[in-house]
């Protein structure tokens, strides 16, 4: 595509999304060139706050599905899409609600504590869900003596039994993305690149042997944030290689090399400009979750809210706390 077409098509998008009264909510994992073009840029719950804001009645997520639904079951009122319907998540999709009921099943009493990257339908089974950003908090807040079952990235509960320690039983979940990024690459970088500090995402898949080469293990948001503030200029940045758009973007004086090139998330990248054109010509592709899940997957979401973030999201009080 020419520069002109791709000016053109970007004036298509936003003639339009104003007839639709839409916004435009891009992952940090997004290409660039949506991140640019959207009103919020950001993690799937900083995204779905924004979209809880904005007076817009179409939310177009250009992210993977499980994102478009956590947006769909907070706000209900508004026609959710989704620029390419197979834009999944290989996290989301190692457990569903079935699977989860029936550990569940083996652990009865348990408090279940779900990663954001999961379907509705884990969600709504789900006493709490957590973000890499408040995983901590959410775990203390559970009394000492419960048992947790921690779904569905094992990664993440490894971090979180390591910074806590808090034992909890893992659902044995990974990113196929995260996976891609190797220690013995991360150590050959930081001999090249000897003053870069090295931010890593607690879903990389080599966190036991990466986190003592880190100098920081933190949310896409937490890496964003501490790229920006920092006084350091050179950073090796351990996630999805989308998110480099942004850094660069937010500090262009300082230097970011990705700790592997090949993570990058095939299904984030479905997403284009022309699909996003589409999707508001056609309103399609409807994100519907069925009322009742969203409604307890609501209830598990604004738990989380409350702790992590009191006061801050206008949202109704949780109906019930966890069986005790
Ligand atoms: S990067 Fe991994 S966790 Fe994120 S959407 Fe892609 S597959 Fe899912």
């Amino acid at each position: 595509m020419t520069e002109t077409e791709k000016q053109g098509l970007i004036r298509d998008i936003l003639k339009l999304k104003k007839e639709r009264q839409a916004v435009i909510l891009a992952h940090n994992y997004q290409r660039g060139e949506l991140q640019d073009l959207a009103d919020f840029t950001g993690d799937s719950l900083g995204l779905t706050q924004q979209a809880a804001k904005t007076p817009a009645k179409v939310i177009v997520f250009c992210g993977v599905h499980f994102m478009a639904e956590t947006a769909a079951i907070m706000n209900p009122d508004k026609l959710v899409l989704i620029p390419d319907k197979e834009a999944g998540c290989s996290l989301a999709s190692m457990i569903s609600g079935e699977s989860l009921r029936r550990w569940k099943a083996e652990h009865p009493g348990a408090v279940v504590v779900s990663y954001i990257n999961c379907t509705a339908d884990v969600k709504a089974e789900s006493d709490y869900i957590c973000t890499s950003t408040n995983a901590l908090k959410i775990i203390e807040a559970i009394p000492p003596d419960r048992e947790i079952l921690f779904a569905p990235d094992q990664f993440l509960g490894t971090f979180v039994q390591k910074k806590t320690g808090r034992k909890m039983h893992l659902w044995p979940g990974y990113c196929h993305v995260h996976n891609r990024i190797d220690t013995e690459k991360i150590k050959s970088l930081k001999n090249e690149h000897p003053e870069a500090k090295f931010v890593m995402h607690p879903e990389c898949g080599c966190l036991t042997s990466c986190m003592p080469l880190a100098d920081k293990v933190l949310s896409t948001e937490g890496i964003l944030k501490h790229c920006r503030e920092s006084e350091d200029k050179q950073f090796i940045v351990g996630t999805e290689v989308g998110i480099l758009h942004r850094l660069q973007k937010e500090s262009p004086a300082k230097v970011f090399f990705p700790a592997a090139e090949e993570a990058s998330c095939e299904f984030m990248k479905l997403n284009t400009l022309e699909k996003l054109l589409w999707s508001l010509e056609d309103l399609e592709y409807k994100v519907i979750v069925p009322e009742e899940i969203a409604r307890k997957g609501r209830i598990a979401i604004q738990r989380m809210l409350e702790i992590s973030d009191p006061g801050g999201y206008s949202r109704p009080p949780a109906e019930k706390p966890p069986a005790d």
